[in-house]
């Protein structure tokens, strides 16, 4: 999905748990988590991208630059983890599941990293195969969905509606029952 709608769907997990609704650092570093396994995957090839529009004449997103370009290769070798729910258990179990178990005997779950888990259960349905479909069980499986792409226009309509809807309506008249 794309960045921003990746960030509105984060903040507003985070309002509807009861332990971090009130929070807004963990909300602020949640969506951070969020929004996170995208930048760390594409920020060089969107400025490569930029670069070549400008320097090499090559059109502005005409479609990956191809695997031999080093900026498109690091995209597609770091999305394997940042997009790997496996990956993501691995940290949690790292830095949350063993120090609670042994030496910070309840210590606090770490919620932020919750933003980083939503990012990739919504990108297992809003990629096809055509462009970066989430192998969310890397390494141990290369299973694949390919559902719809958030690219798509029916897609970005009803994506967008549905946050207008929960963000001007839901939200305000949760609000003003509180
Ligand atoms: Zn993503």
């Amino acid at each position: 999905m794309d960045i921003l709608a990746h960030g509105l769907w984060t903040n507003l997990m985070y309002k509807t748990i009861p332990q971090t609704r009130d929070n807004r650092k963990i909300t602020y570093w949640g969506i951070a988590f969020g929004v996170l396994p995208d930048l760390v995957s594409f920020t060089p090839v969107f400025f490569y991208a930029f670069y070549a529009s400008i320097f090499l004449q090559q059109p502005f997103f005409a479609g990956p630059p191809g695997n031999d370009n080093p900026f498109f290769e690091y995209a597609v070798q770091t999305y394997n983890y940042s997009h790997s729910i496996v990956i993501w258990a691995a940290v949690l179990i790292l830095v949350w599941l063993i120090p609670h178990l042994f030496w910070k005997k309840g210590a606090g779950f770490p919620w932020i990293l919750l933003g980083w888990a939503l990012h990739i259960f919504i990108d297992i349905f809003t990629h096809t195969e055509a462009f970066f479909a989430t192998p969310f069980l890397f390494p141990l499986s290369g299973l694949k969905v390919s559902v719809i792409s958030w690219a798509h226009p029916v897609f970005m309509v009803i994506n967008y509606s549905l946050l207008l809807i929960l963000y001007f309506i839901v939200i305000p008249k949760f609000r003003a029952t509180k």
